[in-house]
């Protein structure tokens, strides 16, 4: 597959042994490359919008560590707080100035979250705010949406069952089918099915977790209406709407997606781009629910690594960086440049092609309508994303090795960076569309 010029010797060497040590050579699942074939780069080195692998090869990254890295990677002003808070001493378990900081930046830009808790990661944030919504409405259910990820706690890890309205199905083995079927699956922007959801369990959903711009199946903005039905279907119900802004927060603008679209959700998960590429992750919201959680209320929560200070000073340094002004709009031109070279590469190539973003954020669909749920997502042709995907990765581009995925800017994109992405886009797409 592709030109294959790029010497992947010491990777090949690297990844060997890597996989006799990890399930599949990894620490998380997308990166051994199932969906595309081949064997991934092992990844020296990282700088501004590009990464290294130990071969020497240079890539112009879009996968940013799956969003964290919105100033590209190791961001000046980020190392420099990272050593300080380092030499300071690296965890206490105790409190600190440093998660008050952080928690201050948050707290301005979004509203909505008036109380919070740091943890470590997404998947902790959204198992907490599901543990807080139970407790606040004595409710067991959750309803989430298919193509939705939350994270890998076992209720979030359930897809839709067999039929409309019936109970969700483990999506992963291990997961208790007791477990499971308390949560319901529904499709994306498919507000009706919300209703019939409440319809038929009116007094048993404890919350509704949405990602409110959909990243997990690929970039999947929300219908209009979509948001503001469910705000409205969970207030009728007494249930706690969860907004997953775990890519989203600090991405799509300062005050996330619940700002663009202005709707306040009751409690919001946070992640990725707040502890600027170090583990992190937060949830938070009205004063009235996070008074639930421990020691305040009887909601258990807890970590030895919370408000971790070389996790707290990258996020403080990132956000701070994130606050001046311009950064959003300027962030949206190079999506705009980049989706505008994506159309013109598939229209010369004749290839179909759905180009979906919000700001820096985005997907190429390989397919002829618009995605506005998981079924539609599926149908894209991902053979030929795979194809696509190699030939850019023999040019020195790195995009997600999966066609369900976001594909992320950042400030270290520079107009020529952007350009050069588009110019190996051009050949990868006539490349992409020869019949494999
Ligand atoms: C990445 C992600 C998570 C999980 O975060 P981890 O830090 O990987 O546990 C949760 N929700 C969404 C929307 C995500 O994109």
């Amino acid at each position: 597959m592709g030109l294959e010029f790029r010497p992947t010797e010491h990777s090949r060497r690297i990844f060997e042994r890597a996989r006799s040590l990890f399930p599949g050579g990894v620490n998380s699942p997308v990166r051994a490359f199932r969906a595309v074939g081949g064997s991934p780069p092992v990844i020296a080195s990282g700088s501004g919008p590009r990464i290294t692998d130990v071969d020497g090869n240079s890539y112009i990254d879009l996968v940013a560590s799956w969003g964290p890295l919105i100033l590209g990677h190791a961001n000046s002003d980020v190392v420099r707080a990272v050593q300080e808070a380092a030499l300071d001493g690296f965890s206490f378990g105790a409190p600190t100035e440093r998660e008050v900081l952080l928690a201050e930046l948050i707290t301005s830009a979004m509203p909505s979250i008036e109380q919070l808790r740091f943890v470590s990661s997404g998947t902790e944030a959204t198992m907490s705010a599901l543990r807080v919504a139970r407790g606040f409405t004595g409710r067991e259910r959750i309803l989430k949406f298919d193509g939705g990820y939350h994270g890998h706690s076992d209720s979030l890890l359930v897809a839709a069952g067999s039929g409309v309205l019936t109970l969700g199905a483990a999506s992963s083995a291990g997961v208790p089918e007791t477990w499971a079927s308390s949560t319901l699956s529904v499709p994306y922007n498919d507000l009706q099915s919300v209703e019939d959801a409440f319809h038929r369990y009116p007094a048993d959903i404890a919350a509704v977790i949405v990602e409110p711009i959909a990243g997990n199946m690929g970039v999947v903005p929300p219908k209009p209406g979509f948001l503001e039905g469910i705000r409205a279907i969970t207030r009728d119900y007494g249930a706690v709407l969860v907004f997953d802004e775990v890519i989203t927060g600090f991405r799509v603008g300062l005050g996330g997606a619940q700002e663009r679209f202005g709707i306040g959700p009751d409690l919001t998960c946070l992640g990725k781009i707040i502890g600027g590429g170090l583990p992190v992750g937060a949830y938070g919201g009205r004063r009235e629910l996070m008074g639930l959680v421990s020691p305040e209320g009887p909601v258990y929560q807890a970590g030895t690594l919370s408000g971790n200070p070389l996790s707290m000073a990258a996020g403080i340094a990132t956000l701070q960086l994130l606050f001046e002004p311009g950064v959003y709009p300027w962030l949206n031109s190079l999506g705009e440049r980049l989706a505008v070279g994506l159309r013109g590469a598939a229209d010369a190539a004749g290839v179909s092609l759905q180009i979906q973003r919000v700001g820096s954020m985005l997907t190429p669909f390989f397919v002829d309508q618009s995605v506005r749920d998981e079924q539609a997502a599926k149908r894209s042709d991902t053979e030929r994303y795979g194809r696509f995907f190699h030939a850019l990765l023999d040019r020195g581009v790195y995009v997600p090795p999966s066609q369900f995925e976001a594909w992320f800017l950042s400030l270290a994109h520079t107009e020529p960076d952007v350009d050069a992405v588009i110019q190996a886009v051009g050949e990868a797409m006539s490349e992409a569309a020869k019949v494999g």
